[in-house]
């Protein structure tokens, strides 16, 4: 910034913005009310402080192309969400209340899966009841708005899915994630497994759940080559979970800048495990924001119509 002015016979500092030459004791700064002002008086673009890193952002804000950063009221509501059927704490009708009242068109519900014992996962057959309960529960308007039955479902060690795929083609979505094992994999195992994983033929939506397995201050992220897993998601049409659980964050701001220039899509989810989680969207947005993202690379600004719209 200091060297646009000087390139513009302007001095920039703390005091304000100078005429170069003018005496230091006697000097008057330009009449600058906001940062705006002052990136217009500069010839630029306002940068949101969220893009400012010294990366590519004065160029853009040169050229009038930075991108037009997504906001939380662009969301119109979230997929991956646990009931007291997994290891929620509340209902599914007090989850899709909750939604409902934040605003949210719709609501997914992806309760864990068989693995997941320590978070009592759902067997085959609770897991058909609680299609069957939700498909029943939009026909007969029972719940405020629509809502979608997905499952977070285990990738196991091998890379297979916790359940058949002529169960999980029964849902609406599913949401892959990572739990057991976490640790003691190579990074080219892990590859090998996350990969294998998101090209399972599903006949339904495929998500990338909490991609890294962080937890700040608490676990490092496993190692996973994201070039290739990114390469695969995107012939695989999976969509990129940034989930918004304020200890995971995940992923980090600076992957899915390389993500979203893969040209992949975003879903940021709470993973919320109370209806008091869903607000955790706010953390997901401020994440998108410092990534860049717009509403156009985030797949929940959409007003999703139907099931149907998913696949
Ligand atoms: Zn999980
Ligand atoms: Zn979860």
């Amino acid at each position: 910034m200091r060297q646009r002015a000087l390139a513009q016979g302007l001095s920039l500092s703390e005091w304000g913005l100078f005429p170069k030459d003018a005496p230091n004791d006697n000097r008057v700064s330009l009449e600058l009310h906001s940062e705006e002002e002052l990136f217009a008086a500069l010839g630029l673009a306002f940068i949101p402080p969220e893009l400012r890193e010294g990366l590519d952002e004065i160029e853009m804000a040169e050229r009038r192309k930075l991108p037009e950063l997504i906001s939380i009221a662009q969301l119109q509501g979230a997929l991956h969400n646990h009931t007291n059927a997994s290891d929620g704490i509340h209902s599914l009708d007090e989850m899709a209340r909750a939604a409902a009242d934040l605003g949210w068109k719709y609501i997914g519900i992806a309760d864990h899966s068989q693995a997941s014992f320590q978070a009592n996962g759902l067997s085959v057959e609770r897991l058909l009841a609680q299609i069957n309960e939700i498909k029943d529960g939009n026909a007969s308007g029972r719940f405020p708005l629509h809502v979608f039955a997905g499952c977070e479902v285990d990738i196991l060690k091998d890379g297979s899915l916790d359940f058949d795929a002529e169960v999980l083609n029964q849902l609406d979505y599913v949401v892959l994630s990572v739990h057991s094992p976490l640790t003691g994999m190579t990074e080219d195992a892990m590859t090998e497994r996350i990969c294998k994983a998101l090209s399972t033929p599903l006949k339904v939506q495929k998500i990338w759940g909490h991609p890294t397995g962080r937890l700040l201050l608490r676990r490092e992220p496993y190692k996973v080559d994201f070039k290739r897993v990114f390469q695969v998601a995107c012939q695989q049409n999976v969509w990129i979970e940034l989930n918004a659980t304020p200890e995971r964050l995940d992923l980090d701001w600076r992957i899915l800048r390389q993500a979203r220039a893969a040209g992949l899509k975003i879903i940021i989810n709470p993973d919320a495990h109370s209806s008091a989680h869903l607000s955790r969207l706010q953390a997901g947005v401020n994440i998108a924001r410092k990534a860049g993202l717009t509403s156009a690379e985030v797949v929940n600004c959409n007003p999703f119509p139907s099931a149907r719209f998913l696949c």
